[in-house]
């Protein structure tokens, strides 16, 4: 079940039907301010809705002002252990604080948080991760480490019930990727409070960003999750705004940016796609609007299923071509594909959003394009076509053979 509650971290909603929203944490010391707001700058503009720093020391939480006063983005302080902290962060005006009751020094100088955070309409994300259950549940995390997890958020939720407090939101974090799907599914159909998702210490950027695609992804697809923030092990934050863009994007959740799509490539390529693909994505990255672009590695198989992109190419040896919406626009040597792309990408916003097609050209490319096609060729396209045929076949006579068959279409 999704979150029904909804929460504001400094205008960014939280929960209940809002947008999945993208978090990172600086990876600076919070303290060196030029560094911190540097990299906040450059998270924002990849698109980061929050930011989370972290606020150890004192001389952290001091930083903390001028941060909040300068970001572009609602700031979070991130505080372990030290409640005085969490009370100097409020009154330094986060737009949110992330503890976790259960390291935070007990129930009294929890309350003393709380109270601070109503005073102030301070938002809080409380936590649980399973390398610190309580106690009392360490015994069940050997023997059932999803209810383990599950118990010890709802244990947190109902501590800050009894503090007469529902201004937050939950996290539940596990280095596992199974364990984390499994207790946040539990966890979704047990409270309406919005969830933060993430795997804990996911790796390094390849495998952290499958790992997080994998298990973040899921639950986001199940409608699980009101903001997520995936942990890499770079310096480089921008990295992980990147990677939660591309999950939600993927999920069509939300749009930012073009979405470039690349065949796989097969024995039929001709030119150096993986230089042309970088390339190509890394000019896209000027772009804001959400087009579609489409890479295709030879002429063999057509169009075929980029035809709904806003533009593309397909390579070839010598030439290649340029097209729009699944029509050819031009021929244009192999070396200059990514150039003529743009300039087709260009004039197509210079235009307000028209393709600007040249008959002439395009007849040229039309004949180009079939003398390269080859409508015969098993491509790996193709086949995947035929077995998704094969698949809708089957799947249709099973129903048919299904002693229920019909049943929707007998009348009571
Ligand atoms: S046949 Fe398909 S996968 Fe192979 S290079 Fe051509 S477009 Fe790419």
């Amino acid at each position: 079940m999704a979150s029904t509650r909804q929460i504001d971290v400094g205008g960014v909603k939280i929960g209940g039907g809002a947008p999945v929203a993208v978090q990172t944490m600086t990876k600076t010391e919070t303290a060196n301010l030029a560094a911190t707001m540097e990299q906040i700058q450059t998270v924002a503009a990849a698109g980061a809705d929050i930011v989370r720093v972290a606020v150890p020391r004192d001389k952290d939480v001091e930083a903390l002002r001028s941060i909040v006063r300068d970001s572009p983005i609602p700031v979070i302080a991130d505080i372990h252990f030290n409640h005085t902290l969490a009370l100097k962060a409020i009154d330094a005006g986060a737009h949110c604080v992330r503890i976790n009751p259960g390291n935070i020094g007990g129930r009294e100088k929890l309350a003393l948080v709380v109270e601070r955070a109503k005073q102030s309409g301070t938002p809080l994300r409380v936590g649980v991760n399973s390398g610190s259950l309580p106690a009392h549940l360490l015994e069940l995390e050997f023997s059932n480490p999803i209810e383990a997890l599950v118990r010890a958020a709802i244990e947190t939720v109902e501590l800050m019930e009894s503090l007469r407090f529902e201004n937050f939101k939950v996290s539940m974090k596990s280095t596992s990727v199974p364990n984390t799907i499994a207790s946040n599914r539990e966890l979704a159909t047990r409270i309406d409070y919005p969830l933060h998702l993430g795997i804990t210490e996911a790796g390094t950027k390849w495998s952290g960003s499958l790992k997080s695609a994998v298990g973040l992804g899921t639950l986001l697809a199940d409608g699980i999750g009101d903001t997520i923030r995936i942990s890499l092990s770079t310096f480089h934050a921008e990295e992980e705004v990147k990677v939660a863009w591309e999950i939600l994007k993927a999920l069509k959740l939300r749009e930012r940016g073009p979405v470039l799509i690349a065949c796989p490539t097969c024995g039929r390529l001709q030119f150096d796609m993986d230089s042309v693909v970088a390339e190509v994505e890394r000019r896209l990255e000027a772009y804001e609007d959400p087009i579609e672009v489409s890479i295709l590695g030879c002429a063999v198989n057509g169009i075929g299923e980029a035809r709904h992109a806003d533009f593309g190419i397909t390579g070839a040896k010598d030439m290649g071509m340029i097209y729009s919406k699944g029509e050819p626009l031009k021929k244009v040597p192999t070396e200059r594909l990514v150039d003529e792309l743009f300039a087709e990408i260009d004039r197509y916003y210079a235009s307000g959003r028209r393709v600007v097609r040249d008959e002439q050209k395009a007849a040229e490319a039309r004949v180009w394009l079939a003398e390269n096609e080859d409508p015969d060729a098993m491509t790996p396209e193709r086949m995947a076509a035929l077995e998704a045929e094969a698949a809708r076949e089957a799947s249709a006579l099973d129903e048919a053979d299904s002693p229920v068959a019909g049943r929707r279409f007998t009348r009571a």
